[in-house]
């Protein structure tokens, strides 16, 4: 048993709690109090603002590589994606393993715990698969493991390069045979205490309907979260009503996709009945606003989606950034620009999006809240730095939410053991790890 005494934690209310007494047996919390004032001499002192691990619900880790790369200049999603196709063609397991690592390194010192990777990269050069057909997955769990951060790994299936398209060039190495090679190669990849395993329909773009009924059932009869991207582009859903006479949400919905289990990632460019559907499922929708930005996508309704009945998360995704204060403030303010209205989320809502938002969205109810019973899976950060130092308890939520910064996370706990302690990871040194696989 080992007893911390956080100056101010965040339980998941309005409003930030003083003196708070967090008891860790194992990797569970198993008590919780309140308002004492003194610390007891058991206990370490947290000073600053602990709120429960981030989560980060969508994420591709090998495209951290395009940071600084891939930014500037003229351009759109299309031509984004060739630049990102070139890097994907480039990378074997070794160089995957590496960039995941490195990646994950830097999630872990910007308060994440928990790690969505939406993995697509399957197969050698050519489509040609591995001798053990999960290697690169395999690559990324033990990257995960390395940086120690729990991970999703939502294994996406891909079987055509667009609507009707066979697959091009690196493509190939996306795509199994169909969906019952997809689901018979993802049988094959195992949970563990850090590990949990998930399905992704990589979009409607590159699974037709057939295929994304195979992917659903497989994901119901176990229960596992379902992810796709959905209507991130215009275009997408151009060449899905064209093609189907239905928009992406329509499609999957029919395709039996749309649960509580069942995660929109973007969901960017919705009509009305999108909104409905997903609402009236409890699916969740997972904005990534950093990378909206950069690909010029647009800006996610979140607020009709919450007001429809959607559950909110977050994620970094292409990780030009990895900041989910960011992602988070970011959910509100770019609807402000949109709206020329404030306060559709409040703080609390954009930390749920953030925290528990995405823990359920990547299975794992258990995580994204101080709870007695839940994940010992806490971020701690600081006050005292520029950007905070002078926040008062009652404005020490919407401080770090607004203008927090991964920069102010200190300390980070996974499962009761410190990954990150004064602001160092406790196991990789990141920035050396960030140098070494970028430069190759
Ligand atoms: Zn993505």
């Amino acid at each position: 048993l080992t007893a911390y005494w956080c100056e101010l934690a965040w339980l998941g209310g309005e409003e930030v709690e003083a003196g708070v007494l967090v008891e860790v047996m194992g990797d569970r919390v198993s008590a919780l109090t309140s308002r004492v004032a003194i610390p007891p001499a058991a206990a370490s002192r947290l000073a600053g603002l602990t709120i429960p691990g981030l989560a980060n619900a969508h994420s591709h880790a090998f495209q951290r590589a395009l940071r600084g790369r891939a930014q500037n200049g003229a351009g759109s999603f299309w031509t984004w994606r060739e630049q990102m196709y070139a890097l994907a063609d480039d990378l074997d397991p070794d160089r995957y393993l590496a960039l995941a690592r490195a990646a994950f390194g830097e999630m872990a010192l910007a308060g994440v715990t928990l790690v969505g990777e939406f993995h697509y990269l399957h197969h050698g050069p050519g489509g040609v698969p591995y001798d053990d057909p999960n290697e690169m997955g395999t690559a990324l769990v033990a990257a995960a493991s390395a940086a120690g951060v729990r991970l999703t790994l939502i294994d996406a299936c891909y079987l055509q390069g667009g609507i009707g398209r066979d697959p091009e060039g690196v493509q190939r190495r996306f795509c199994d045979r169909d969906a019952d090679a997809w689901a018979a190669r993802v049988d094959g990849l195992r949970d563990d205490d850090s590990v949990r395993i998930a399905a992704a329909i990589h979009s409607v773009r590159a699974v037709f309907p057939p295929g994304s009924r195979t992917v659903a059932r497989w994901a119901g009869a176990r229960e596992r979260p379902l992810h796709a991207h959905v209507s991130e582009q215009p275009a997408e859903n151009d060449a899905c009503l064209a093609a189907y006479g239905r928009t992406p949400t329509q499609l999957l919905d029919e395709a039996g996709a749309i649960s509580s289990r069942f995660t929109a990632v973007h969901a960017t460019h919705l009509v009305e009945d999108d909104l409905h559907r997903l609402g009236a499922a409890s699916a969740t929708c997972c904005l990534c606003p950093t990378t909206e930005r950069d690909l010029a996508d647009g800006i996610g309704p979140a607020r009709r989606l919450r007001a429809a009945g959607a559950r909110l998360a977050l994620g970094s995704d292409s990780n030009a950034f990895i900041d989910l204060l960011e992602e988070a403030r970011a959910m509100e303010l770019d609807e402000r620009l949109a709206t020329n209205l404030r306060g559709g989320h409040s703080a609390a809502q954009l930390m749920h999006a953030a925290t528990s938002g995405g823990a359920e969205s990547l299975g794992w109810p258990d995580a994204g809240r101080i709870a007695v019973g839940a994940l010992a899976d806490l971020a701690v950060v600081g006050l005292d730095g520029v950007r905070l130092a002078g926040t008062t308890p009652a404005g020490a939520l919407a401080a770090i939410v607004f203008s927090g910064s991964a920069a102010d996370v200190r300390h980070v706990m996974v499962g009761g053991r410190w990954i990150v302690r004064d602001a160092v990871h406790t196991s990789l040194d990141v920035s050396r790890e960030l140098s070494e696989a970028l430069s190759r």
